[in-house]
């Protein structure tokens, strides 16, 4: 069942998301060659903390971490270690949550460090305008495969492809709730979306095939083919009006690659 949330309800989960924006702009400044992974994680840790609010995945099914870092061909979950060093080229996926008063934000980015081929800036681009297509799918009467499709056409436009085996999903008062939000699929199908509604959509993109695995650390998921991934999420309230983007400060989609 999608639960739809009240007004206090959502004052929650956007302060929730205002802290997970101020970790976004502070870590574009903050990831840097040769810092490692870890360090990130803890400098994210040590900031939720500060904003008095908690860490969504820590302990998450057992999650060891606050912050999720995937490089290159990891897609998603990647567990921050002291061992893993960011490089000059690599292309960074930086996934977080956090909790206000029991409520949940959601969000991730994927970040070129230093200089990358034109063609691995386009992956990160076309990730993130996919992420604001399904975005301005988020209205009352559209229907939710209207959102996955949106993702879907726009990557496969620019010749990448979507992950099957991870999709988006409701947030609110646990981190996944009803409905799963695909990247994939054809438009007018599923549940209307009503006022109420909040949708956490994290589009991956690949730079050759859509399949992927799990590493032996059992979160660790990369691509089959070793290509390029890109992620991009944001936690989206559907209002009577125009989306509301919970976790920007602006309540717009703003993210730059
Ligand atoms: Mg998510």
């Amino acid at each position: 069942m999608i639960e739809l949330k009240s007004a206090r309800e959502l004052g929650l989960m956007r302060t929730a998301g205002h802290v997970l924006s101020d970790v976004v702009a502070h870590l574009r400044g903050f990831v840097k060659p040769g810092m490692s992974t870890l360090e990130i994680d803890e400098d994210v840790e040590a900031f939720i903390a500060a904003r008095g609010a908690k860490p969504a995945f820590k302990g998450y099914r057992g999650f060891p971490a606050t912050v999720c870092i995937s490089i290159n061909d990891e897609v998603v979950h990647g567990i921050p270690s002291s061992h893993r060093r960011i490089k000059e080229g690599d292309i960074v996926g930086l996934d977080l949550g956090c909790i206000v008063d029991g409520y949940y934000a959601d969000c991730a980015f994927t970040l070129a460090i230093g200089d990358v081929p034109p063609k691995v800036q386009q992956l990160l681009d076309v990730t993130r305008e996919s992420l604001d297509q399904a975005i301005q799918e988020c209205r009352p009467g559209r229907r939710l495969s209207d959102v996955s499709h949106a993702v879907q056409a726009h990557v496969e436009r620019h010749g990448f492809s979507v992950v099957r085996a991870f999709v988006g999903h409701g947030i609110g008062r646990a981190l996944h709730e009803d409905p799963q939000v695909p990247n994939f699929g054809d438009p007018g199908r599923g549940p209307q979306l009503r006022p109420g509604m909040v949708l956490a959509i994290e589009p991956m993109v690949t730079m050759g095939s859509w399949e992927v695995k799990v590493l032996d650390d059992g979160w660790t998921a990369v691509t089959r083919d070793g290509s390029l991934a890109a992620h991009f999420e944001h936690t989206i309230a559907v209002t009577e009006t125009e989306p509301e983007v919970l976790t920007s400060r602006t309540g717009r989609s703003v993210q730059v690659a």
